[in-house]
Parts: structure tokens; C-alpha cells; sequence
């Protein structure tokens, strides 16, 4: 019975540790997995959100460059026309200047033209002048350019090639013929220097003189500018990262530490319960192996100890008997003096059974007013020795309500063959013929001896 009870535990703390692993793998997993998938996410989304104002500030960049050289292109017409509308005469004729008048024209918009500043230092406004709107070469002459003043005078030809094989005279003759205006990127050497850099220019026909008026601003500036914006933006997104990462990993910690205390505070409530129920059990296993009366062991207790004790005789080849024990004239003692006192004689006379025997014998109610004793290791001399002095003691002990009460003992030892109904027959016949011949006496059974 307690073997049974023992691995019946042992396999519910195994259930109980697979749960507890079901139960973290069951929450812990899935959270982790969600976290983890979710900060992608989030540094995913940071990640494009970065890509996408990095284009978008380039882009606004760009337009607002190209807005600012178109700006500064027409201002500078818009002055030129003033310079040229200077002369009070509106007519055609304006346009007809002498060779001293154009002379002196020039020279006032190239005073004007070289003492501009621009915020970009690189910046300046050159003007050529076309003498052939079909292009080839000499298609048109320099007349201003403060960056290369000496090669002012010269002729230009739509078949020049800058430094990366593009003919950027040849395209912004086109864009003028076609558009009035245009927009090119090209290389160029910078002002005072011999790097070469991506240009952007902005070209306009002020068509009174056919002269081009352009200016323009080295793109790889604006390539660092961005560059730069893109650094802060990188170490923007670098602390993003990990604010969003320190989060992530704070409520994995978190609900981790939840889950942990919510699985300690469960098992402890099962611990507790599982105390309560053990509480009860070894309760109820006592009041199913205890006579409710006498307080000695059952029947039902007694039957399985008989049978552990005739498997271990049997198997180890040790001696045990047992005296099987009859109140003498019980039916008298109810009779006369009432079930009450039947029932405290019965108490007594287990006390006194209980306070002669050793502890390491078995000692219960076998029915009504019988009892059995299971004397371990114990052959038959000594089992009928312990019964004679049963025996005498009852005889002599002076109970509450009845005097001079006796009882009959059947004592019966183990043999090879018995079984637990064998052995118990054998002691009923002994005790039989103890009340036969008269009560009061010890009768060992006739086939047990040993
Ligand atoms: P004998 O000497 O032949 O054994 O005679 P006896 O009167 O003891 O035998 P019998 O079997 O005729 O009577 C036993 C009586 O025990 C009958 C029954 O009412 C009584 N009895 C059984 N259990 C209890 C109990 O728990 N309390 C009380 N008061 N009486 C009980
Ligand atoms: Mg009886
Ligand atoms: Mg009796």
C-alpha cells in the first residue's frame, strides 16, 4: 500500500516537472518569438523611415539648389536688362550700339557680374555670347568669366569634351535653342583650383544680345553636405536601435520574471493543496486500517500485513505465528450489564493486549469481541508463551465493570505451504477446542508444530 502510494508521487512530480517545462515553454517561447520579431520589425521601420529622409533631404536639396541657381540666373538678367535699359531711348535702335557703347556695356555688367558674391564661394555667373545658333566650332565667344578672366575673348566649340567625354556646349546649345534654358551636370575644374568636380549648371538666352547667362555649383559639395546629414541621421537611428533593443530586451526580462512568479505562486498553491490532500489521505488511511473503538488495527489491515509477513516467511524462511483470541461468555457481559459496558470491556482488555505485546507484533480486532496477534519472527514456543501470559493477566486484571473475565487462545505457526487462510483456520480450530475444553486456556493448533 505505501509502495503504491510512493510511486503514484514520484510519477506526479514527474508530470509535474513535465508541466512546469510545458507551461515555460508555452509562454516563454512564444513571447520571446514575438519580441523578437517585433524589434525587427521596429528596426526594420526605423531603417526605411532613415533610407527615406535621406532621399527626401537630397532630393529637397537638389530642387532647392536648382531654384537658387534659376534664381540667381535671372536676377542677374533682370539687372543686365536694367544696365542695357539704362538708355532712355525704348525703340529698336537701342540695340544698335556702336562698337564703343557695347564696349562700355560689357564692362559695366562684367563689373557687375565679378564684384557678385555668392553664399557657395565657387559660385559665379559667366556669359557667352552665341554667334551660331547650329553650333560647331566658334559657335560662340566668352565674354565673361570671373573664375577664367583670361579666357575671356575666346571662341567656344560645341565639340569641347570635358573630363568625363560628355560635350557640354553641344547639350546646352541644344536645351537654349529648344528651351531658352536648361539644366546640365558636367565636369569642371573648381575656382583656383585643379579639382575636378560634378557641376551643375543653370543656362538662360538673354535674347536681346543671343548671350547665354549661367551659373552653377559643384554637386560633391552638396554629396558632403548630405553625407553629413547622413552621419547625424545614422547616429540618430544608431540610438533608436538601441532604445528600441533596450526596450525589447527590458520587456522580455519582464514578462519573463511575470511568468517565473506566476508559475512559482501556482505550484506553490498546488504544494499547499497537495499538502492539505496528503493531510487527508494519511487521515483517511488511518481510519481504514484503525478500529474505531479499541484504536487497534482492522481486520483489513491485519489481512495485509498477515500476507506481506507469510510472502517474506516464505521467501527468507523465518518463523511467525499467531494467536487468534475469544473473550470467554461475552454475550453474558452484554446481557447483564448492557452493550455500553460491553463495549468498555472490549477497550480495556485491547489496552491490556496492546501493553503486553511487543511493538514490532501486530495486534487488532479480528471481529466482535475476537482479536488477532501476529508475532513476528516468533516460533511456536514463544507465541504460546506470550498467549499464556496473555492469558493470565486477563485472567487476573480487575476490569471497571466486570470481574473475573477470561478469554480462549488458538495459537497457529507459519508452514511452508500455508497461505493467510490456512494459518488463520488452523488457530480458529485451536481456539475451537480451547472454548471446547472449558475456556480459559491456550490450544495450539495440532499441524503447527515447528
Ligand atoms: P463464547 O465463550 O463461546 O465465545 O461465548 P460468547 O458469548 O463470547 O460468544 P458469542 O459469539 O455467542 O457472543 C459474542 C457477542 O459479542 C455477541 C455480540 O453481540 C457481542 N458483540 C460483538 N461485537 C460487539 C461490540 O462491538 N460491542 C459489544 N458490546 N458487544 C459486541
Ligand atoms: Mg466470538
Ligand atoms: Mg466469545
Amino acid at each position: 500500500m505505501s509502495t503504491l502510494v510512493g510511486s503514484t508521487r514520484s510519477d506526479v512530480k514527474i508530470k509535474k516537472n513535465r508541466i512546469r517545462l510545458y507551461f515555460y515553454i508555452g509562454t516563454v517561447v512564444p513571447v520571446f518569438v514575438f519580441m523578437f520579431v517585433y524589434s525587427l520589425t521596429i528596426t526594420n521601420s526605423i531603417k526605411k523611415q532613415h533610407i527615406a529622409s535621406i532621399d527626401q533631404l537630397s532630393e529637397s536639396i537638389l530642387i532647392e539648389k536648382k531654384l537658387f541657381i534659376k534664381n540667381s540666373v535671372e536676377q542677374a538678367i533682370y539687372i543686365i536688362d536694367n544696365i542695357y535699359l539704362g538708355k532712355d531711348d525704348e525703340t529698336e535702335a537701342k540695340f544698335q550700339l556702336s562698337s564703343d557703347e557695347k564696349t562700355a556695356f560689357e564692362n559695366k555688367v562684367r563689373r557687375y557680374l565679378y564684384g557678385l558674391k555668392f553664399i557657395d564661394k565657387d559660385q559665379y555667373i559667366w556669359i557667352n555670347s552665341i554667334i551660331d545658333f547650329n553650333g560647331g566650332d566658334d559657335y560662340a565667344q566668352r565674354l565673361i568669366h570671373p573664375n577664367l578672366p583670361e579666357t575671356e575673348g575666346g571662341l567656344l566649340s560645341t565639340n569641347t569634351i570635358d573630363f568625363q567625354g560628355n560635350k557640354p556646349y553641344e547639350v546646352e546649345l541644344a536645351g537654349i535653342r529648344e528651351q531658352g534654358e536648361l539644366f546640365n551636370s558636367y565636369y569642371f575644374k573648381k575656382m583656383g583650383s585643379n579639382e575636378v568636380s560634378n557641376k551643375l549648371s543653370y543656362a538662360k538666352l538673354y535674347e536681346p544680345l543671343n548671350w547665354v547667362v549661367a551659373t552653377g555649383i559643384y554637386l560633391d559639395d552638396l554629396e558632403n553636405y548630405i553625407e553629413l546629414e547622413r552621419q547625424k541621421l545614422n547616429e540618430v537611428y544608431d540610438s533608436q536601435k538601441l532604445t528600441s533593443t533596450i526596450l525589447v530586451a527590458m520587456t522580455m526580462l519582464f514578462t519573463a520574471i511575470l511568468i517565473y512568479l506566476f508559475e512559482r505562486n501556482i505550484s506553490r498553491l498546488v504544494y499547499s493543496y497537495e499538502k492539505e490532500i496528503s493531510g487527508y489521505s494519511r487521515e483517511l488511511e488511518k481510519l481504514s486500517t484503525t478500529d474505531k473503538l479499541t484504536g487497534l488495527s482492522n481486520r483489513l489491515f491485519l489481512d495485509g500485513i498477515l500476507e506481506k509477513v507469510l510472502e517474506k516467511s516464505k521467501r527468507y524462511k523465518t518463523p511467525f505465528s499467531i494467536i487468534l483470541i475469544d473473550i470467554d461468555h461475552f454475550k453474558n457481559v452484554n446481557d447483564t450489564f448492557g452493550h455500553q459496558a460491553g463495549d468498555t470491556l472490549l477497550k480495556e482488555f485491547s489496552a491490556l493486549l496492546k501493553s503486553n505485546t511487543r511493538s514490532s507484533d501486530a495486534v487488532g480486532r479480528w471481529g466482535g469481541e475476537e482479536f488477532l496477534i501476529i508475532c513476528m519472527e516468533s516460533g511456536q514456543q514463544g507465541a504460546v508463551q506470550l498467549a499464556e501470559t496473555l492469558r493470565g493477566k486477563i485472567a487476573t486484571f480487575d476490569f471497571s465493570i466486570v470481574s473475573g473475565a477470561s478469554a480462549s487462545f488458538g495459537v497457529s505457526s507459519f508452514l511452508e505451504e500455508d497461505t493467510p487462510e490456512r494459518i488463520i483456520e488452523r488457530a480458529d480450530k485451536a481456539l475451537y477446542q480451547a472454548k471446547r475444553q472449558g475456556r480459559n486456556r491456550v490450544v495450539v493448533s495440532a499441524s503447527g508444530l515447528s
